[in-house]
Formats: C-alpha cells, structure tokens, sequence
C-alpha cells in the first residue's frame, strides 16, 4: 500500500500536472466509488483545482469557493490516481474520473477485488470531518515529548503501534518495519515500557525513512512499485541485514509480514507470535 512518502509525493506530482485547470465533469465509474451522498461532485464543475494535497495516506484535491469542496481519496492496496490519456469509455478497472477544462483528466483505478479504494466528497474543513477527523497526527510531524507521551498512552507492540491511523497518519505496514528497524527495537516491544531515548529514536527513524521514501519517489515520474521502495528489511527474508549482516527474519501474518533483525532489534531472539501467525494452528 502506498504509504506517507508516496502519497505525499504523488501530490505534488499531480499539483505539477493539473493544478489551475478547471473541473468539467466528474464521473463515476463503478458504484462502489463515491462514498458521500452530499455534496454532489458536480457541485465542483466549473471551479479551478488548486492543488493536491495529502493528509496521512489520502489525496485531496482541492477546489477552493464557498464552500470549499475536496474530494478526498484513498487509494488503500491497489487504488491509482493517473492523468488518463486515453479516456476511454470503460478503462479497466476504473473507479471514477475527473475531466477538466485543458483536456486533461484523472482516472482512478483499483486493481485487485478488495473494492476498497473511493472518493469523498467533503465541503467546508475536510480535516475535521469523514474520512479524515479520526486521523492522528502527520507521523513525521511529532516530536520526542509528544511521541513518548503518544507511547505511554497505549498498550500495544509497537509495530501496531505505527501503523494505528489513529494515533500516528502515514505509516503503513512496509515503513513500520522500516522505523522499527532504523530505531533498533522489537517491532514486538511494549508500547508502554518505552523510555525517552527510545521515544527519540522513534521518531528519528520515522524522520529518516520518510525523507528517504521521498526522495527516492520524487526521482519517478509515477507513484513506485512496491519493490522499487527502499529499505533495509521490509520484502528482504533471508538477505543479509546492511547493518550487521544478519540474516533478515520474518513472521507472516495471512495479510502481511513482520520483518526484522534480530540481532539489532531483538538482542538475538527470535520472535514468534504464538496467537496470529498462519504457520501456527
Ligand atoms: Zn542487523
């Protein structure tokens, strides 16, 4: 799934593209797409984009006026926000699209059968309103004192932790094992039983990784494949550990997978998780 620096960077991607033109139609493309009955997304035809935004892993386009309307999306797994070139009747996969005044137009697509990706339309505040009032703060915008308070205020793994949406927006599965690994800690460890030191590291690792997520993105022209990310463990079972050499371990869920070193995370131990693993009946 797309994550902060993706997202963020697609943003500004499609701001380059399109902001200033003005919205001609917007079209659904499958019924499962627009999850808001009011405002109607014509209410936006004839006003100017004036740039795409990025609130944790949604995007929003923003079409200033009284009252301002956004449409905000969320690609979740397979969902992709592309200028559509060839706008055809029936695009594969599409969910819904956007024609603006130069010609140009948005198409949004979710591969896969999950069906989970849609668009809100919102008027007013979209921050404080559905699907984004329950949204955390921005992952890399917190500092030390914050975190460690955000941190003894749950009982969690921290794994769990970094990717709850509603405590820190932006981080997904694939950097949670990144920043656990950056910060040198169990991606099973205590939320709770965290000092300050360990707070900092979070949030120093969280810092790193994002900004190197970013600037990888912002050198493609579109949003990358997953294994064009970077990284040090996430997708990498059984490479050597570019800290220490170690082999990278791995505890699948059916879902996802935890990666993680062990002897930089975990003192040597290697973890299993006797209640949710799919190996274990
Ligand atoms: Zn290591």
């Amino acid at each position: 799934m797309p994550e902060l620096p993706e997202v963020h960077a697609h943003a500004e991607r499609l701001t380059t593209a399109l902001a200033g033109a003005a919205l001609d139609a917007f079209e659904p493309l499958s019924f499962t797409a627009l999850k808001t009955y009011t405002p109607a997304p014509d209410a936006a035809v004839g006003r100017r984009m004036e740039r795409v935004w990025r609130r944790g892993k949604h995007l929003l386009l923003e079409f200033p006026g009284e009252p301002p309307l956004t449409f905000v999306v969320h690609l979740m797994q397979g969902g992709r926000l592309r200028p559509d070139t060839s706008k055809s009747r029936k695009p594969k996969n599409g969910l819904a699209r956007w024609r603006f005044d130069s010609g140009a137009a948005l198409l949004l697509t979710e591969a896969g059968t999950e069906h989970r990706a849609g668009v809100w339309v919102v008027a007013g505040d979209p921050l404080v309103q559905p699907p984004l009032d329950h949204l955390g703060p921005e992952a890399d915008a917190i500092d030390d004192c914050r975190m460690a308070e955000l941190l003894a205020a749950h009982s969690m793994r921290l794994h769990t932790f970094l990717r709850d949406q509603r405590i820190l927006a932006g981080i997904g599965r694939r950097l949670a094992n990144e920043v656990c690994h950056r910060a040198k800690l169990s991606p099973f460890a205590a939320t709770k039983k965290l000092d300050d030191v360990e707070a900092a590291a979070v949030v120093a690792a969280i810092r790193d990784t994002v900004d190197e997520g970013l600037s990888v993105e912002r050198e493609h022209d579109e949003m990358t494949a997953s294994a064009d990310r970077p990284g040090a463990v996430h997708g990498r079972t059984g490479e050597p550990c570019r800290v220490c050499g170690d082999a990278i371990r791995e505890i699948a869920y059916r879902d996802y997978t935890v990666n993680y070193c062990a002897t930089c995370q975990t003192g040597g131990k290697v973890l299993a998780d006797n209640t949710t693993s799919k190996f274990l009946k």
